[in-house]
């Protein structure tokens, strides 16, 4: 599904990925791990088309994202993102939020992309809030309705960048619940992340980042239980 080849990103004279080659296949839940500054958010702005490239190409089922010709709302249709945090709309309720880019981009009536949009809450849990506006939800719930948010253009991929690092300790539970069913139904999922026991159960690969190479990747169980590089072993030692 996603065909990564020489890929090297630059911003000015900072070198941020330095050859990235890698393929996902669709439903494979790929974590990504490694330090700050490793170039794990930058990867995943190339590959939805919000950061150009220097070198290499990226291939999203059989499009060239920095072609010239690539229509990138079209492709951005089939990515799903979800960030760190999360600013719905704060003036519309739950389902609204959800609703409105099915309306919009799709072209869905009224109460197609309501009903849809209700449907999605409840998928993550949320069928209860339908009518409440972010405000009124925590932390967990808001990232959820994230997710639901971008569930309701009906994405082939989605791209997690650190969902839960901005949550209190209590909420990355039910938010890492809803990534794990989400990844059990077969969506093709690539996630930033620094919950390592997420990569570690959820995951079919773990790829470890450091300074814009990517040093390993494998299996969980391999890359956390037999790291092949220093690096690798240097990072889990302080993050376990
Ligand atoms: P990570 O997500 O692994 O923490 P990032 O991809 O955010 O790393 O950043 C990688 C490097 O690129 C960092 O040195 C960061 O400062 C730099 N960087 C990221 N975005 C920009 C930008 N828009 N302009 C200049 N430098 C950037
Ligand atoms: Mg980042």
């Amino acid at each position: 599904m996603i065909d990564i080849t020489n890929l090297h990103k630059r911003f000015g004279p900072l070198h941020v990925l330095k050859g990235i080659n890698l393929t996902v296949d669709k439903g494979e839940v790929l974590s990504v791990i490694g330090s700050s500054g490793s170039g794990k958010s930058t990867l995943l702005y190339c590959i939805n088309g919000l950061e150009s490239i220097q070198d290499g190409s990226i291939r999203v089922d059989d499009t060239e994202v920095h072609h010239p010709k690539t229509d990138l709302n079209r492709l951005r249709q089939k990515l799903g993102m979800v960030f760190q945090q999360w600013n719905s709309f704060p003036h519309l309720t739950a389902l609204e939020n959800v609703a409105l880019a099915p309306r919009i981009v799709k072209g869905q009536s009224k109460s197609e992309a309501s009903e849809r949009a209700s449907e999605q809450l409840n998928h993550v849990g949320l069928g209860d809030k339908l009518d409440s506006y972010p405000h009124a939800l925590s932390g967990g719930q808001q990232q959820r309705l994230a997710i639901a948010r971008a569930l309701a253009m009906e994405p082939s991929l989605m791209l997690f960048d650190e969902a839960t690092s901005a949550l209190d300790p209590e909420l990355v539970g039910e938010v890492l619940d809803t990534m794990r069913m989400l990844a059990r139904e077969g969506m093709t999922m690539i996630c930033v992340t620094h919950e390592m026991g997420f990569a570690r159960d959820v995951s079919d690969r773990v790829a470890y980042f450091h300074q814009g190479i990517m040093e390993e990747i494998g299996p969980p169980e391999q890359l956390f239980n037999t790291p092949q590089s220093e690096h690798t072993r240097a990072f889990l030692s302080k993050v376990r």
